[in-house]
């Protein structure tokens, strides 16, 4: 039998793992990117390749070791690089001797035959089509629970009182969802987690601040390629709150566009009106959405070499001038170190603190001429 592995997207995976197996397949699940699998990645790949792709060029490299054969990856449209990395992957594999079956999802909202193909694919056990419904319906319901404790370990970080203790849970509980099968399952296992991040205690007087994170989806999703920026703002003090995650983007791209999705398009419209592909329009977007919300600041997280973060990094200064809101961009690459990025991140977090007492003490000055 032949065995699926796919790219590996921060706790994504649980849910393609548990979907692949419910269709009947093999499955080698991708190891979290480290050091081994960027120095794989960055041997094999081409010296410009997109970071993202290095990295997968690596977690590819190491599941052939485990045993994988078929890949199943995403395709890509608009102009960035994103719609040749399956191709380019495929030859870099096949020249060191790893002859891949590569199986592409393109948007099925634009080639829905590729989409009913490929899941016919991979359906071995040929479960009838309503099974394989009930099985996509499972599976979905999994991601939303591993995105929805995600997004409040993000909002009970920066506000515990035991240093560590969110992580800790945060942890634990997504073994809990992992090992729920049934949606009555995941359902309880969601709500236990949530409970229990909830219990963690806080001190709900701290005042923390808030920061958006913008950028490339894959730099985004994958904590190990960002050096787990997320958990260092939130020891910081700072909730973060990510334009992106994967129930939001598959939700967006799959079948029709969201309100959402097309908010972000209307934001962006004045700086950026035409698409140039990756996620740079939606950075510029959903910058703007942020600073709207009364947000203290933000951090761009582009790939070396991506074409429309650096298109959006251009942008951004006047975004930032008008909106009045601070940005920190970080081109990451292989390069990348957690100490330089964790003193950035410090200095840009005294700025914001340092500028929301400025405005406080305005206002309080203003307030008092007005009482006067
Ligand atoms: S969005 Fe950026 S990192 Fe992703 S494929 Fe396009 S150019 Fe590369």
């Amino acid at each position: 039998m032949s065995k699926v592995t796919f790219p590996r997207m921060g706790e994504s995976w649980r849910t393609f793992k548990m979907l692949l197996e419910d269709l009947g397949n093999e499955v080698v699940v991708p190891p979290r990117p480290s050091k081994k699998t960027l120095d794989l990645g960055v041997r094999h790949s081409p010296e410009f390749a997109c970071f993202p792709l290095k990295i997968l060029t690596g977690t590819y490299l190491e599941t052939i070791e485990m045993g994988a054969d078929t890949i199943v990856t995403s395709g890509g449209m608009g102009p960035c690089r994103a719609g040749e990395y399956a191709m380019l992957h495929h030859k870099i594999l096949k020249d060191l001797g790893h002859d891949m079956k590569m199986i592409v999802f393109e948007l099925p909202r634009y080639y829905p035959f590729n989409f009913i193909k490929n899941v016919w694919t991979l359906n071995k056990s040929r479960v009838c089509i309503r099974g394989i419904i009930s099985r996509i319906k499972r599976a979905w319901r999994k991601l939303q629970a591993l995105d929805n404790a995600e997004k409040l370990s993000h909002v009970v970080r920066p506000r515990e009182i035991n240093r560590g203790a969110t992580t800790r849970v945060y942890h634990k509980i997504l073994d809990w969802i992992d090992q729920a099968y049934t949606t009555e399952q995941i359902i309880e296992a969601e709500a236990a987690a949530l409970e229990a991040m909830r219990n963690i205690p806080q001190d709900h007087t701290r005042e923390v601040l808030k920061v958006g994170i913008i950028g490339e989806i894959y730099v985004l999703l994958e904590p190990a390629s960002n050096l787990e920026m997320e958990e260092t703002l939130g020891n910081l003090g700072v909730e973060v709150e990510r334009s992106m995650f994967l129930t939001g983007w598959t939700r967006d791209n799959t079948w029709t566009e969201t309100t959402q999705g097309m908010t972000v398009k209307e934001a962006a419209a004045p700086y950026l009106p035409e698409l140039i592909g990756g996620h740079g329009r939606d950075s510029i977007g959903n910058t703007i959405l942020f600073a709207k919300r009364g947000f203290d600041g933000m951090v761009q997280l582009a790939p070396f070499t991506c074409i429309p973060e650096i298109v959006a990094r251009t942008i951004l200064p006047r975004v930032s001038r008008d909106y009045d809101i601070p940005i920190l961009t970080f081109f990451l690459d292989e390069q990348t170190g957690k100490a330089g990025m964790s003193t950035r991140l410090e200095a840009f977090t005294e700025l914001m603190r340092r500028k929301k007492l400025l405005l406080k003490k305005k206002n309080v000055a203003q307030k008092n001429i007005y009482i006067a």
